[in-house]
């Protein structure tokens, strides 16, 4: 009777030890993760989680042409920002090693993005200081082709420019406050055609107030909408998020004032991680189509990242219609990140386009 009883019991310590063994063991896997995702991760080391999760043959395909291009010596590449996708941040951190053979692993672009702090407040990591806090972030500095700018609508050149293809589909809510932002990590199939490239969304992020300025005013909020076309290059779309309807002389510009309070972001203020720097995937459907305006007419002009290391070669599709947010919604986008926009930079002599 004994042994009987005893072996279960046995078994049963047995298979709590095993367990106790493994538990922790399971944890650490996400765990380096987590870390690098710590504080001021920007969107990059975000990127390299996500890569490893799913990352399909696309990524890898990425990584070898964004190294290929690397090694080509273009300085020019635009990767490895917080603006970044999620695609390919691991070989965004690539070009600032001096070793370009091993795949770019993670742990470089981590030790990158926590080496130099910065912030939107004035001060020694401040804006103007960007560019002085790494040789990398030298664009910041003296990039002539900078991001945000004003657009005078008065100097925008109307064209007959093609529409915006949005072709999005729904995806698991994965959400971080990556310590400059809450940003949005995007599922795979969802991509955007203009002038017959395709560029795959790769997240989205805030910012408060909009970092474009319209004619000198800047909206309320802005949501950016980063996406990769497989040569590595950038394109983000800016949607204008604003409380108030517009004053008469904006008027013809300003068009959907239909939506009062946009549920999307209702979604993701509630599932705003209580952690800075950590993923949660709460187990929810989003539909990025849901925060786009009616009428989507844009302004388009060559930019550049708004944070550091402020890349250039950026295709800047600013959306002219403004989304309705309310006033409780921008309030708790206030109470995480009360400014988070970057400087307006100068125009020079860059073209600005306006479809007609
Ligand atoms: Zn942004």
């Amino acid at each position: 009777m004994k042994n009987r009883i005893l072996s279960p019991l046995a078994s049963a310590m047995l298979a709590i030890l095993f367990l106790l063994h493994i538990q922790p063991a399971m944890a650490s896997d996400p765990a380096p993760t987590s870390n690098a995702l710590d504080k001021g991760a920007d969107k990059v080391v975000d990127k390299a989680k996500v890569t490893v999760s799913p990352a399909p043959s696309s990524d890898d395909d990425m990584s070898k042409a964004l190294t290929a291009k690397i090694s080509k010596g273009s300085g020019d590449i635009v990767i490895r920002t917080s603006d970044l996708p999620a695609g390919g941040s691991a070989s965004v951190a690539v070009p600032a090693k001096p070793k370009l053979g091993n795949k770019g692993s993670a742990k470089p672009a981590e030790k990158e993005v926590h080496a130099h702090h910065w912030s939107y407040f004035d001060g020694p990591e401040g804006p103007e200081n960007w560019g002085n806090l790494s040789k990398d972030n030298l664009a910041c500095l003296k990039g002539k082709s900078q991001s945000p700018i004003n657009i005078n609508i008065d100097r925008a050149v109307k064209a007959q420019l093609n529409p915006i293809e949005f072709i999005y589909r729904p995806s698991p809510l994965s959400i971080i406050d990556n310590g400059h932002t809450i940003m949005v990590n995007y599922g795979e199939g969802s991509n955007l055609m203009v002038d017959g490239r395709q560029y795959r969304l790769v997240q989205f992020h805030f910012h408060k107030p909009s970092e474009e300025a319209i004619n000198g005013e800047r909206t309320d909020m802005v949501a950016h909408l980063v996406h990769q076309h497989h040569d590595g290059s950038l394109a983000v779309v800016a949607v204008l998020m604003s409380t108030t309807k517009p004053a008469s002389s904006r008027k013809y510009w300003w068009g959907d004032d239909s939506i009062k309070e946009n549920a999307f972001i209702n979604t993701l203020w509630n599932n705003v991680p209580l952690v800075k720097g950590k993923t949660d995937t709460p187990g929810v459907m989003i539909d990025v189509n849901q925060i786009l305006p009616a009428d989507k007419s844009y302004f388009t002009y060559m930019g550049s990242l708004t944070t550091p290391p402020c890349s250039e070669s950026v295709l800047w599709l600013v959306l002219k219609t403004p989304i309705y947010v309310s006033d409780d919604q921008v309030k708790n986008f206030d109470r995480m990140y009360q400014m988070n926009a970057r400087p307006l930079q100068p125009k020079g002599d860059r073209l600005v386009k306006e479809t007609k």
